[in-house]
Parts: structure tokens; sequence; C-alpha cells
């Protein structure tokens, strides 16, 4: 078995992992991990500092990272004003006709009523 290359927490050696059988009677029963280095003892193979490039399970690798997804919900991306029945825009404001106030076509509310006929025509105050 080729070494096993660690950073050791304790002594923070760049160094080898010893494994060493640990036996009950005949059988073997386990594994003592120490750092071959200062000898300190991990209790479990999730202890084990390894270095990076020698982690077999890659768990996360570079393309998990870059494929955070933006997720905009459909259903909810139609209830903007922009598509609200009370939505009326002019040359100088947005106005929500129900709230009597200036909104932004962005804004959503839960008052929210499909305009019926929007066909990416606004209606004119
Ligand atoms: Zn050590």
């Amino acid at each position: 078995m080729s070494a096993v290359e660690i950073i050791c927490q304790n002594c923070g050696a760049d160094t080898s992992l010893n494994r060493e059988a640990i036996y009950g009677g005949f059988s073997k029963i386990g594994e003592r991990l120490t750092c071959s280095s200062c000898g300190i003892e991990y209790a479990s193979e999730e202890e084990v500092p390894f270095k990076p490039e020698t982690i077999a399970p890659v768990i996360f690798t570079e393309a998990d990272r870059s494929t955070k997804v933006e997720i905009f919900d459909e259903g909810e991306n139609k209830q903007i004003c922009h598509y609200c029945a009370n939505y009326i825009v002019n040359p100088f404001t947005q106005f929500c006709a129900r709230h009597k106030k200036e909104i932004q076509s962005t804004d959503t509310c839960g008052l929210f009523v499909a305009a019926e006929d929007k066909n990416g025509v606004d209606k004119l105050l």
C-alpha cells in the first residue's frame, strides 16, 4: 500500500499516515491511524487530515461549485405588478390602482390580479 499523505492537525507536518491493524484474538478488529511524524492517533478515517489531492472520494468538486443555479419560480414570477390588472403606467410613474401608490413593475403583492389582456401593451392613464 502506498503511503497516504496527510497534513497533521497536531504537529502540522506534511507527512504520511501510519496504518496499523488492531487485532482482537486472531481477527482484525480495526485500524490504528497515526501520524508518522508525531504519533498522534486519529479516532477514525473521517478524522484523518488527508492532503487534499489524496482524498479518495471527492465530495465537493470544482464543477459542483460552479453549477450554482439561480432558481426562479415561474408561478411567483408571474405575480409581479407588471402583470397585474391594477398596474397602471404613464410616462412619469408606475402606479397601483389598488393600493393608490407608486410601485415598481417588478414589485409583487398579495393582491395580485392577473391582467386579462396584456399582450405586452400597457394601459395608459
Ligand atoms: Zn503529527
